[in-house]
Formats: C-alpha cells, structure tokens, sequence
C-alpha cells in the first residue's frame, strides 16, 4: 500500500523535461489499492496506475477525471504506532462482531421463546382445567390448596402420559396456537438487519461465507439461549409442561425460518447500501465507501456531477 505525502499543487510547467533532453515516457510500476480521493475533483484513484513520471523519477497517479497528479510516498511510512493502530482496530472490530453476534442472538432468542410459549398458551389452559378437575375429584382433606394459579400438582402430573396426552387433544398440531408465528415478523425485523450489517462488516468475504459463518455463530448462540430458557419452564406451573410439551417444535420452527431473513440481509444488504450511498452521499462523501464497490470487483461509482465537470 503506497501511503500519501501532503497535497502538491497541479503539475507546473517547469516540471516538462529541459531543454535539449528527450521527453520519456512515464513508466507503470503498479496500481494503486486503497482509497485515495484526487484533491481537485474528489474522484476515488483505486485502481488507477502508479507511474514514475519522467522528471522527478517520483510516484505519482493522475486523476482520469481532471489529470491533476496525486504524489505518492515510495517507502511507505510505516511506524510502530500505525502496525499498533491497526492492530486496536483489527481487535476493535472482531469484538463489535462478536458483541453483534451476542446481541442478535439473544434478541431472536427471546422472540423465539415468546413464539413457543404463545403457541402452547391452549395446551397450558387445557392442562390446568383437567388438573383442577382432577382435584376436585379429591376428598376435601387430600385436596392441596395451590399457592398460586395453574402451579403445577406434582401427583397428578406423575400419573399423566404426555403423549397420551396430545392424542386425546387430537396431537400437538390441532392444541397448538398457530397465530403464535405471527411473532415470525420479530424474526424477520431481527435477521434482516443483522445481515446487512454483517454483510457490510465483513466485505473481505464472498456472501456465501458471511451467510455461512453468521448462521453457525448466531445459530449456536440462539439455540444456546433457547435451551437455558427450556430449563427455567420446569418452574413456571401447568404452562411452563405445556411449554415443554409442544414449545420445541415452535422453537426449531422458528430458528429454522431465521436463516431466510438473514440471508435475505446478506446477499441484498451490499446492493441496497450501494444504492442508498448513491442516493444519498454526494460523489465527494463517497468516496471513503469505495470499499463497497472494490470489494466486490466493481467500479466505484464515478463522479459525474454536472458541478464538478463544469468547474474545471
Ligand atoms: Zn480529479
């Protein structure tokens, strides 16, 4: 990576070959990586070809656009701040990744639980009316008094055959609450984002990849916070055995349909932040995103504003 020097002004005259010696040609020594916007017109000069221009044996790229010269620094200046600098960065961005991770995970897995446990809220009310019919069979001095709503009767519950259960119900698909995956549009307003924002934050991977490495990490993470809120359930009454009983089916469901929306954020998210920077930076401000285009083998979008070209 060539590093810059201050801005120079335009080339002067006297930088043309003196008298009496022939004008040789620049000669091409490489092309520029990185963004580097021309200081006249804004253009973004990645890609453009480093030559060593015949006079001054200095490198230097000319703006396609305007021909005002960039100077380039031939041995880049280096220090053991920048090597630190990088490295804080490199550090900074890894955590945020696995913070995002962390976030989006626990987000989809609370929203996966509230879909589970909505759809075996008829389950959890069909229980507690069998069970408080069950106690009333009691005699009044067997009879426990719950110490509070739809607690669970550890002795009826023991004589219970779950999938018995169900089959008396017509089976998990008829008892359950089918309008609970309205709660899917949590998962969508969750996922999508998320791959945009990942799809963005790792540029230096093909999409397939992000897809790849976001979907085992958040999958892991979601199915981890699942599973913890599974084990909490034994304490939450009647409801928390319906739960238990029908919730799993919802939950694999729902993490199953995640992958949809994340990879709909993954594979569009480059696209539409390229169209929106379109939209919305003017060509000067666009220039620091090249990255969107380069990454991707495209061509930054070139400044074509009808006010730079008429100024010069
Ligand atoms: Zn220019």
């Amino acid at each position: 990576m060539t590093t810059e020097l201050p801005p120079q002004p335009p080339p002067h005259p006297s930088s043309s070959p003196p008298e009496g010696e022939p004008a040789r040609p620049d000669e091409r020594v490489s092309t520029l990586i990185g963004d580097r916007l021309c200081i006249k017109c804004g253009y973004n000069l990645t890609g453009q070809s480093v030559v060593r221009e015949s006079h001054y044996q200095m490198l230097i790229v000319r703006c396609p656009e305007c021909a005002t010269v960039a100077s380039l620094q031939e041995y880049p200046i280096l220090g053991v701040w920048a090597q630190r600098w990088g490295a804080l960065l490199a550090a900074a961005w890894l955590v945020s990744l696995l913070a995002s991770f962390l976030i989006v995970s626990l987000m989809l897995s609370t929203a996966i639980d509230s879909i589970a446990y909505s759809a075996a809220w008829p389950l959890g009310f069909e229980l507690e009316q069998r069970q408080t019919a069950w106690q009333a069979d009691l005699p009044p001095t067997q009879s426990p008094s719950p110490s509070y709503d739809g607690e669970l009767n550890i002795t009826w519950w023991r004589a219970q055959n779950r999938p018995e259960l169900l089959a008396e119900m017509g089976g998990w698909t008829e008892i359950a609450d089918w309008s609970a995956l309205f709660g899917l549009g949590w998962v969508l307003a969750i996922a999508i984002p998320a791959g945009i924002l990942w799809s963005a934050a790792m540029l230096h991977l093909r999409r397939n990849w992000v897809l790849l490495v976001t979907a085992v990490a958040t999958g892991a993470l979601t199915i981890l916070f699942v599973v913890r809120e599974y084990s909490y359930y034994s304490y939450w009454g009647v409801m928390g055995k319906a739960v238990e009983m029908i919730g799993p089916y919802f939950s694999a469901m729902a993490l199953l349909f995640a992958i949809v929306p994340l990879a709909i954020g993954v594979y569009f998210g480059r696209p539409l932040l390229r169209v929106m920077l379109r939209a919305m930076l003017p060509p000067r401000l666009r220039g620091p995103f090249a990255v969107l285009w380069t990454a991707e083998g495209l061509n930054p979008p070139v400044p074509g504003g009808g006010a730079i070209r008429t100024a010069r």
